[in-house]
């Protein structure tokens, strides 16, 4: 085996160089939302790419490209995959930041960017492990492949086409998700799935323009009518009315409830940041975890209607919209809750109003005791001096399903950021301390998987 204290020790003399190369990506706009930077930040990988000898196809799609990349190891008989995304969010509203999203200020140990954590430290920080293993010995433990898309954050409108069209470059033997976090100066969160996502938007319209309020006795409120379809849908404890909405949600396992007891979540903590008295229910500990990690939700996102102006403005509106998030836990599918709303809707008189679906993601979890699960767990102590959290299903959504279902893939997440990190919002940052940390865990990582034997 290769000793790993020499890599460890590469990375420590060579972390200003990591942390500038991270600036440079940072400072590379890359909006796909925005369709801004995108060319320009696959050129940057590109060069990055054929630095490190990794032979690369880029795989254009009708939007933005998927670039795919292989190198070589010792062990030819292990393959270790790497998924990340080059696309960031709308930096927007800009007044909330402190600094210019895209200079990559470093403030307090930290860098400041948009994209820092989400997903370019994650990106970089196996890209330079990679770099590590090859200045130190000349080669990798294994074989890697690279997989980058730029629609993330748009919802990963090609990958699955992409898994379709290539079904060779998906075989491997680990798959490292990106994304993952950490508590802060506490324990590397590992997890193995995602809730899935239902997006949708209740529509309704009772008159062809907004109308003097006086209608008001005569005409149906469009509001009105949203409001009393949505109270049919959740009571006051919670508990989601939605017909047959629960029908195929799985209860936990022993060992998912077991993994629930390793998280570290600092309820005073969370409740003081998000400025809370208190969580739904005033639920604590396990009942707090179980609800936020493995129960599904109906969320409504946001609610369009008449007049919200200074002051007021007699008026009735003519057409309201809601929008909801649906997260959804295993079995449930988009298309299934989908149909659910509708026919809940439709039972209760309320064909009035139209149910659109903008977007759906089936939830997704891997098998926790597979051998590059283990191997990921077994290798958080040596670097990070405590055991990880260990989260079967992250509480949020990505594009893990259509991706690793098909392909029976078992994605495991674990990255560069952390609770704090900020990633959509204002001031995403990363703390240049545990993008280094990333940097010896990914080393870590190859290293024992290309030694792990299946017990
Ligand atoms: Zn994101």
């Amino acid at each position: 085996m290769r000793d790993l204290q020499k890599i460890y020790d590469y990375v420590d003399a060579h972390a200003q160089e990591y942390i500038e190369l991270l600036q440079k990506f940072c400072r590379q706009p890359s909006i796909s939302a925005q369709n801004i930077g995108m060319r320009e930040m696959v050129d940057l990988i590109l060069e990055e790419l054929s630095s490190l000898g990794v032979s690369v196809d880029v795989v254009e799609t009708s939007g933005n490209p998927i670039i795919y990349g292989e190198l070589e190891g010792v062990n030819k008989d292990r393959t270790l995959s790497f998924y990340n995304h080059y696309d960031v969010q709308p930096p927007e509203p800009l007044e909330e930041w402190k600094s210019d999203p895209f200079a990559a200020e470093i403030r307090d140990g930290k860098i400041y960017a948009r994209g820092a954590t989400d997903n370019k430290g994650s990106l970089l920080c196996r890209l330079c492990a990679i770099r590590a293993f090859q200045e130190v010995y000349g080669e990798l433990p294994l074989r890697i492949k690279l997989i980058y898309e730029g629609e993330e954050e748009i919802g990963s409108p090609h990958l699955s086409e992409f898994a379709e069209k290539y079904p060779e470059r998906l075989k491997t033997d680990g798959f490292a998700w990106e994304g993952g976090t950490k508590q802060i100066n506490g324990p590397l969160e590992v997890s193995f799935g995602v809730k899935g996502l239902l997006y949708i938007e209740l529509r309704c319209r009772t008159a062809n323009s907004d109308l003097h309020s006086s209608n008001a006795a005569i005409v149906k409120n469009p509001a009105w009518r949203l409001v009393q379809a949505l109270a049919t849908m959740k009571d006051a404890n919670d508990h989601i009315l939605i017909d047959g909405f629960y029908d195929n949600v799985k209860a936990p396992t022993a060992y998912e409830m077991e993994c629930l007891k390793t998280l570290d979540y600092k309820e005073d903590e969370v409740k003081q940041r998000m400025g809370l008295d208190g969580f739904i229910n005033d639920l604590t500990g396990i009942d707090l975890l179980n609800k936020l990690y493995y129960q599904p939700t109906a969320n409504i996102a946001g609610f369009k209607a008449g007049y919200i102006g200074d002051g007021a403005k007699t008026v009735m509106p003519g057409s309201a919209v809601v929008k909801m998030d649906l997260r959804l836990v295993p079995d449930q599918m988009p298309d299934e809750i989908l149909d659910k709303v509708r026919k809940h809707l439709d039972k209760r008189g309320f064909t009035d109003i139209e149910v659109v679906r903008l977007s759906g993601e089936p939830p997704f979890r891997a098998n926790p005791e597979c051998l590059f699960a283990q191997t990921v767990v077994k290798c958080v102590k040596p670097v990070y001096g405590m055991d990880p959290e260990v989260l079967v299903s992250s509480s949020g959504t990505t594009a893990m399903y259509q991706f690793c279902h098909s392909a029976g893939l078992d994605a495991v997440m674990f990255g560069a950021g952390n609770v704090a990190s900020n990633i959509h919002a204002p001031n995403e940052n990363i703390i240049i301390e545990d993008y280094i940390q990333a940097i010896k865990m990914a080393a870590t990582v190859m290293e024992e998987f290309a030694n792990a034997k299946e017990s």
